[in-house]
């Protein structure tokens, strides 16, 4: 082949690994929602997600009225213990990230403004745990009981936390009546096992 087609094919190859890459790698920058369906994210690479943004000052004033207090309450916990019992068994990192993030924005976006703050100081010191189903059940019973000591209502008994929000949600294909969840037994008498502080 003469020297000037070497040339030619050689900066055709180059252009060609080029555009190939920058499309790779402008690929795996779009936000998730916008990924291809059959992307999915490598679990060994760490999931960071901004701490200010999860930790930032609570944003809701505060909530004087008690009816409607008590009310958001009683909504606001059952929507978290429901989330723990439909949390999976065995999350991937990636499921456990998006619930750790959660928990705090939720803390942070409390639109009770003085439940908000406590509940921050809450979760530094009991920062969520989210390795599996029953940790993330018994981590969140946990810190229910802080708030009710703090509010001088009796302690709930955290063995009974899996029967207690069976939500009776549908698997697919599996009828949700009489459908039990598989709850590993919660050793709730070691809350002092929980992690505190980080
Ligand atoms: C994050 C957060 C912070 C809050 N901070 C404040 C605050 O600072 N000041 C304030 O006045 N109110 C606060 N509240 C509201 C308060 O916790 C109660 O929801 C409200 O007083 C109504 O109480 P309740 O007796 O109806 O039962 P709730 O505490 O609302 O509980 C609802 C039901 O959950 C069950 N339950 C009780 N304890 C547990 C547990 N440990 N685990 C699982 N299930 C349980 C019981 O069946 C109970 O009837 C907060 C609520 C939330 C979600």
């Amino acid at each position: 082949m003469p020297r000037r087609q070497h040339i030619t094919v050689l900066m055709i190859l180059a252009v060609s690994a080029f555009l190939g890459i920058t499309f790779v790698l402008s690929f795996r920058s779009q936000p998730e929602g916008t990924r291809h369906p059959d992307y999915t994210p490598s679990y060994h690479q760490q999931v960071s997600v901004d701490e200010g943004l999860l930790k930032g000052v609570a944003t809701a004033p505060k909530l004087e009225n008690a009816t409607l207090k008590a009310e958001l309450g009683n909504a606001a916990w059952k929507l978290l213990h429901t989330m723990m019992a439909k949390f999976p068994d065995k999350p991937t990192e990636d499921d456990s990230a998006a619930l750790k993030s959660y928990i705090h924005l939720f803390a942070r976006l409390y639109p009770c403004g003085d439940c908000a703050r406590h509940f921050q100081k809450v979760l530094d010191k009991y920062p969520p745990q989210v390795a599996t189903r029953s940790t993330a059940a018994a981590w969140a019973c946990h810190v229910h009981n802080v708030v009710n000591k703090r509010l001088k209502k009796p302690e709930f008994d955290c063995s009974k936390i899996g029967d207690f929000y069976d939500c009776g949600c549908a698997e697919d294909g599996v009828p949700a009546k009489g459908k039990k969840e598989g709850f590993t037994p919660l050793t709730l008498d070691d809350k002092e096992g929980l992690t505190r502080g980080g």
